[in-house]
C-alpha cells in the first residue's frame, strides 16, 4: 500500500511558504493506519529497544503502539512545564527563536536501550535535541524511527550515528 497517497499536503501551513505533510488523513484510514504501525514494528524489532521515547505530541501516536508491540516501555518528551517531577531540559534553535523539551530525570533506567520516535523528521532539530536528553540520562541511544522523512532538509545528518528507520520519503 502507498502510504504517501494517504498523507495530505497542506500548502502555507503553519505559515506562508511551508508545505505541511498532514498525517491526520493517514491516521483516519483504517488500513493505512494498520500498515504504517505494522511497518514501524517490523523495522524497529531488530533494534531491540527497552524504552521508546515519543515527542509531544505526534510522537505519542506512534510511540506507545511501538512500545506495546515490542515489549518496551514508553517515555514522553514534553514541552516545558508539563512534567510533574524533576526534569532534564534541552534548548534548541528554531527558524525564529528557540524552544525547549523536557524528560523526567528518572524515566530511563541505567543502560536501557532507547529508540526515539516521531511522526516526521524535517531539519532534525527536534530529534537531535531529544537525543541530547537521552545523553543527559543514563540510557543508550540505539536508533530513531520516523513515519516521514523530508530528504531535502537533510535532517538525518544532524543525528548521532545510529540506525534510522523511515517509512515515507519526500
Ligand atoms: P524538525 O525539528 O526536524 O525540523 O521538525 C520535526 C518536528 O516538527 C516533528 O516533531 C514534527 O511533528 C513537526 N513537523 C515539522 N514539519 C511537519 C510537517 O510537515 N508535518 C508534520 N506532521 N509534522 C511536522
Amino acid at each position: 500500500m502507498d502510504l504517501q497517497a494517504l498523507i495530505r499536503d497542506v500548502p502555507d501551513f503553519p505559515k506562508p511558504g511551508i508545505l505541511f505533510r498532514d498525517i491526520t488523513t493517514l491516521l483516519a484510514n483504517p488500513e493505512g493506519l494498520k500498515i504504517a504501525l505494522d511497518r514501524l514494528v517490523e523495522q524497529c524489532t531488530p533494534l531491540q529497544p527497552d524504552i521508546i521515547i515519543g515527542m509531544e505530541s505526534r510522537g505519542f501516536l506512534f510511540g506507545v503502539h511501538l512500545a506495546y508491540q515490542l515489549g518496551a516501555g514508553f517515555v514522553p518528551v514534553r514541552k516545558p512545564g508539563k512534567l510533574p517531577r524533576a526534569v532534564h531540559t534541552v534548548e534548541y534553535e528554531l527558524e525564529y527563536g528557540s524552544d525547549r523539551l523536557e524528560i523526567h530525570q528518572d524515566a530511563i533506567p541505567e543502560g536501557a536501550r532507547v529508540l526515539i520516535v516521531d511522526d516526521l523528521i524535517a531539519t532534525g532539530g527536534t530529534a537531535k535535541a531529544t537525543a541530547q536528553l537521552v545523553q543527559q540520562s543514563a540510557g543508550e541511544l540505539i536508533g530513531f524511527a520516523f513515519v516521514i522523512e523530508l530528504n531535502a532538509l537533510a535532517g538525518r545528518e544532524q543525528l548521532p550515528q545510529v540506525p534510522i528507520v523511515t517509512l515515507v520519503q519526500y
